[in-house]
């Protein structure tokens, strides 16, 4: 059988390195920091960049390199490097590919710290960014200017679970002649492929769904050939490099990708539809939930909703700190994407430096909780949920 026939998850488990010597089932760990040459003309070839093969683990890894390969299939992406965290992703794709004096279009609602390097970091070094708002797409057109060179969005949004239409995006981008870059954190692979909408790049922070389980950081960019060489340069010398140790966790991590999202997604919409029927919640946002303002978009581009719901409390900031203190069995934590469900109120957490309207322009109202939908049995989660509303 052809190995591009086969299916989502079989390129999740199939794909791995060559065996060694010893045969071994599963893949061995390359805790090495280089790798050795035969000879000094090995040596020379190796760094003339005449071989494709490891020479330092700043720049490539056995651990790394399957990472890669994995996701380059699962994204439908040539090439790809990965990074010590998601923000690393961000940063240095941003800044291999930008020059002083280009421009940025980028949705307005983007994850905190891509929001810091676009207002308090690019700047410094003559890259400016205007965003566009997230409801308004007819917009984005009027926020291109002739020096624009990157389209930047994520979909679905954190923390208020919009969806941006990706055909639209990979329109403009085509149409003006920019590198549509997306943010894939929220979905995966799994629920969306924004290379088939025209995306010349993906990020991902694997922090989150790919390692799944809490334990380690990491990212990921995938996408044009020409485009990754860049950044892997940029990247080989800067050193953002992954931890061969954490890509060989994400590796592992990847093999279960589609049944634990299958369970994520399928709690997530029974939490999304147990606090729609809430006295206690004004409004909830859940992609698949028909009530969802982009519904028909999250269908036509999403195989399923993800595991982020968001609500708004009745009653604003003090209700919703009144509900985090109520809480039992589900975590406070910055993290998401966890086995755990992890509860959070932006307001008076992660957006508390905002202004009101800044929050709103990113849909942040003050009673504006999310939930990152785990594991565990859902009726459990729903319980602790219900307790802490009531
Ligand atoms: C968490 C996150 C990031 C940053 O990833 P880290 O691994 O924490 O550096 C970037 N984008 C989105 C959408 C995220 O949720």
């Amino acid at each position: 059988m052809n190995e591009q026939e086969f299916g989502f998850e079989t390129q999740a488990i199939r794909t791995q390195l060559e065996r060694t010597q010893y045969l071994e089932h599963s893949v061995p760990l390359y805790l090495t920091s280089s790798f050795v040459f035969e000879d000094a003309e090995d040596m020379r070839a190796s760094f003339a960049d005449e071989k494709d093969r490891n020479i330092y683990s700043r720049y490539s890894n056995p651990n790394n390199n399957e990472f890669v390969e994995k996701i380059c299939k699962m994204e439908g992406a040539e090439s790809g490097f990965a990074f010590a965290s998601g923000m690393a992703a961000v940063y240095s794709t941003l800044a291999a590919l930008l020059n002083s004096g280009d421009h940025v279009v980028s949705a307005g609602s983007v994850f905190g710290a891509t929001h810091s390097l676009f207002v308090n970091y690019f700047p410094k070094w003559g890259i400016e960014t205007t965003y566009f708002d997230i409801d308004k797409p007819e917009t984005i057109e009027s926020c291109i200017k002739p020096n624009t060179k990157i389209l930047f969005a994520e979909s679905p949004t954190n923390p208020a679970v919009d969806i941006i239409d990706l055909d639209v995006l990979g329109a403009i981008a085509k149409k003006h002649n920019l590198i549509l870059i997306i943010d894939n954190c929220f979905a995966t692979p799994y629920l969306q492929q924004p290379i088939k909408w025209g995306a010349h790049l993906v990020v991902h922070s694997a922090t989150k769904l790919i390692d799944g389980q809490g334990r380690v950081l990491g990212g990921i960019t995938v996408g044009n050939a020409d485009l990754i060489k860049k950044i892997y340069l940029f990247s080989r010398l800067t050193g953002p490099s992954l931890s061969p140790f954490n890509a060989w966790v994400l590796s592992k991590s990847l093999e279960t990708l589609a049944i634990r999202l299958d369970r994520h997604c399928e709690n997530a919409m029974k939490v999304a539809e147990f606090l729609e029927k809430n006295p206690n919640v004004n409004t909830v946002k859940y992609p698949f939930l028909k009530s969802h303002p982009q519904y028909a978009i999250a269908q036509k581009q999403m195989k399923a909703g993800g595991n982020i719901v968001a609500f708004e409390i009745k009653g604003g900031l003090e209700a919703g700190r009144a509900f985090l203190d109520k809480i039992k069995l589900c975590s406070l934590s910055p993290n998401l994407g966890d086995t755990r469900t992890i509860v959070t109120h932006p307001a008076s957490t992660t957006h508390s430096k905002l202004s009101v309207e800044e929050r709103l322009k990113v849909s942040i109202t003050d009673g504006l909780v999310r939930v990152s939908v785990g594991l565990e049995t859902v009726e459990d989660v729903i319980a602790d949920l219900e307790q802490a509303l009531s």
